[in-house]
């Protein structure tokens, strides 16, 4: 059975003394959970990653960027790479977040660059793909999440797609309050594993994690996490709270 990921993103929050206060705390809730099929990983602002890096030594909270860029190093100001993601201690990079398509021209073609150099450094990517309201209310949705994940994948092999994580984060239900019911995530969830199935093998869909992000609270993640095609969950909000991301993760347990 694949393992479940609970990753915190805690988008442009926390300085560096506020995300070592919450790691500290998350660190100690976290040792005291069952969990053995569930990782935990926290992705704070580049800035904090070194500190929080030094805090989490010894714990098994991994640590995630929230983005990178696709050239190894040189004259791109205000970038960092995947492999100084590697050497400051991350494990994952968020890739094509819906924030970074909405606002800042991410597409699926940087996606997949970035996911490139992602995999070349040594990291996993977590890929993001979700419809707006517009798109679902259109009927779009399947259509949407597929072409974003075809686009994301372009050009790599299915050993290396098997490694991947997916994130599926409906735009409607990300910091709004409305999550995608558990149906509703299923069915989409159900359908990228398909989709994958189809581009590349059975065997490689079903390696695949595919979490849920979009308003994932205390209250709602274990419905959501008790899905079979739901592996996981990107919390924003409630994971910038030790006690509100822990109980997520228990609720994955
Ligand atoms: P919220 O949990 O705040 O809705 O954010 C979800 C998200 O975008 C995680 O990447």
């Amino acid at each position: 059975a694949r393992r479940k990921l609970i990753a915190g993103n805690w988008k442009m929050n926390k300085t560096v003394s506020e995300g070592l206060a919450l790691v500290r705390e998350l660190k100690g809730l976290v040792a005291s959970l069952p969990g053995e099929r569930v990782e935990v990983a926290v992705a704070p602002t580049f800035v904090s990653l070194h500190a929080v890096a030094k805090e989490l030594e010894g714990s098994s909270v991994k640590l995630a960027g929230q983005n990178c860029h696709w050239e190894a190093s040189g004259a791109f100001t205000g970038e960092v790479s995947a492999g100084m993601l590697k050497d400051v201690g991350c494990t994952y990079v968020i890739l094509g977040h819906s924030e970074r398509r909405q606002f800042f021209g991410e597409t699926d073609e940087t996606v997949n660059k970035r996911a490139r150099a992602v995999l070349g450094a040594g990291l996993i990517p977590i890929l993001c793909v979700g419809e707006t309201l517009a798109e679902r209310e259109a009927g779009r949705t399947l259509e949407v999440v597929e072409r974003q994940v075809t686009g994301g994948l372009k050009g790599f092999q299915a050993a290396e797609v098997a490694t991947f994580v997916l994130a599926y984060e409906p735009v409607w239900a990300i910091g709004t309050g409305r999550t995608a019911t558990s149906a509703q995530a299923q069915e989409v969830h159900k359908s990228l594993r398909a989709h994958l199935a189809k581009l590349y093998d059975g065997e490689t869909a079903e390696r695949v994690l595919i979490q849920y992000g979009g308003s994932v609270k205390p209250d709602n993640a274990a419905e959501l996490l008790g899905q079979p095609d739901v592996d996981g969950a990107l919390v924003g909000g409630a994971s910038l709270k030790a006690g509100d991301f822990a109980a997520i993760i228990k609720g994955g347990a």
